[in-house]
């Protein structure tokens, strides 16, 4: 069942600070999934291709989805005709393979370059000293078909919020070195897909447009 009270707080806190509630709907049921939605909710995000397209199926075709999760190459043609924004872009090879599926769906695909600031260890994500060079092969690359809004980015999952706040203060100034050297003239890179249940809050305060919030909609 949705949490209309942790809804309409998480709601408010983004109207304050001008930015977009992404439901994370993962793992939930289509009958909560259509709850969010009969609350208004219209952008929902998934982070696995296949459950993603099973929902969207049985739900009212106005919504905007999004992909948050790693995406392989072989599955962006399963979402490139429909899918509103794609965060989790983090290699060239991959933004190839979405201008290539937009072009045949004559579409151009919302993305956001996803950074790896946690202490985590992760395979996904770029690394801060790789900026310039996958910048540069961007800049090289057909992307007539993709446009790059934004940056996105998890922080540590940790209690200590001061570590939170600093990984968080770390993307917003990755987004704003890429927007001061490659995106000047862009108005469409714009957001910064920051925040989860755990840790929104502090997001908006460090300029995030964009929280993903999945299991404190919930109960
Ligand atoms: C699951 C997930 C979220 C939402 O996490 P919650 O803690 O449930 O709010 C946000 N971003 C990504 C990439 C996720 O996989």
């Amino acid at each position: 069942m949705v949490n209309q009270v942790q809804l309409n707080t998480i709601k408010s806190f983004c109207n304050k600070y001008n930015a977009i509630l992404v439901a994370v709907t993962k793992t939930r049921s289509i009958d909560e999934l259509q709850e969010l939605y009969n609350l208004n909710q219209r952008v929902f995000a998934e982070n696995r291709v296949q459950e993603l397209l099973n929902k969207k199926d049985k739900l009212p075709n106005d919504i905007q989805w999004h992909l948050i999760g790693h995406l392989q190459t072989n599955k962006v043609k399963q979402i490139a005709s429909f899918i509103s924004m794609i965060h989790s872009v983090d290699s060239i090879k991959l933004v190839k393979e979405i201008n290539k599926q937009a072009k045949k769906e004559d579409r151009i695909i919302k993305c956001l370059l996803q950074f790896h600031v946690a202490q985590e260890e992760s395979k996904f994500g770029i690394k801060a000293h790789e900026i310039n060079n996958f910048m540069e092969e961007l800049l090289a690359t057909d992307i007539s078909h993709v446009k790059i809004s934004g940056i996105m980015g998890m922080a540590s999952f940790v209690q200590d919020k001061k570590q939170v706040r600093k990984e968080f203060q770390e993307l917003k100034s990755i987004f704003n070195q890429l927007k001061t050297t490659y995106f000047k003239e862009d108005d469409s890179f714009e957001h910064i897909s920051m925040g989860m249940s755990n840790d929104y809050e502090i997001a908006l305060q460090e300029g995030s447009s964009m929280v993903r919030v999945g299991s404190l909609l919930f109960q």
